[in-house]
């Protein structure tokens, strides 16, 4: 089950600079940038680049290079952020039943409190 990817999803727009965003991390494979509903007292999105719908997408389509780019640079954000030993939470929705939203596949942060069991 592979839904074609929607070039008009804001998260593709965020990338190519149409809507605005607070840079929060940038470099060849990844964006970071706040979410505009935050769930916690830090709440931010990361995303590949490259076209995916979804980390099923991700993960069966995007090279190497990508999967590699897309981990280091949620680990970076996390240590620029200062969160390294305080601790964060990783969530991606993927598909209907998980509740996602926007198919461009993007990695919730969670942080900056003792988080609920479920939060999102
Ligand atoms: P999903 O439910 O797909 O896992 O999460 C989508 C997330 O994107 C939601 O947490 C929502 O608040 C966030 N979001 C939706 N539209 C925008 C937007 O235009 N800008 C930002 N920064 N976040 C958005």
């Amino acid at each position: 089950l592979q839904a074609l990817y929607d070039a008009d999803n804001i998260f593709a727009k965020i990338l190519r600079r149409e809507i605005p965003v607070e840079i929060i991390y940038e470099d060849d494979y990844a964006l970071a940038f706040p979410d505009i509903a935050p769930q916690a007292p830090i709440h931010v999105l990361i995303i590949p680049k490259g076209a995916y719908v979804s980390s099923a997408d991700f993960g069966a389509s995007a090279s190497d290079a990508e999967i590699a780019g897309l981990a280091r640079a949620i680990t970076k954000v996390a240590e620029n952020l200062g969160l390294s030993h305080s601790g964060y939470r990783l969530i991606s929705n993927t598909g209907p039943d998980a509740g996602q939203e926007v198919p461009h596949y993007h990695v919730h942060l969670l942080a900056g409190a003792k988080l609920s069991a479920k939060l999102i």
